[in-house]
């Protein structure tokens, strides 16, 4: 699961999404798709960065913010996994 904060940003008391918490939690598949998967690998293989350069990662791809960096960091294995071709 990855952690994000809700678009209401303080948790606004019976916001639809969030219920007042100001974060939701969505499953990583979800919030990562094959897409920023493909943009992550791409900055990867460029060999352009260290990956745990979050800030670069994000400049160099399309469009990844902070958080989908850190995220693809952390569930690297389960969505390389997922979305890598297997004869790689
Ligand atoms: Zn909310």
């Amino acid at each position: 699961m990855v952690r994000i904060n809700c678009k209401c940003v303080f948790g606004v008391k019976g916001c639809l999404h969030c219920s007042g918490r100001g974060y939701v939690d969505v499953s990583v598949e979800e919030f990562i798709t094959a897409d920023k998967f493909r943009q992550y690998e791409e900055v990867r293989e460029s060999g352009a960065t260290n990956m745990f350069d979050g800030i670069m990662v994000c400049e160099l791809s399309d469009n990844l913010t902070r958080v989908d960096v850190t995220a693809i960091r952390t569930h690297y294995d389960k969505l390389a996994e997922l979305y890598m071709t297997k004869e790689k």
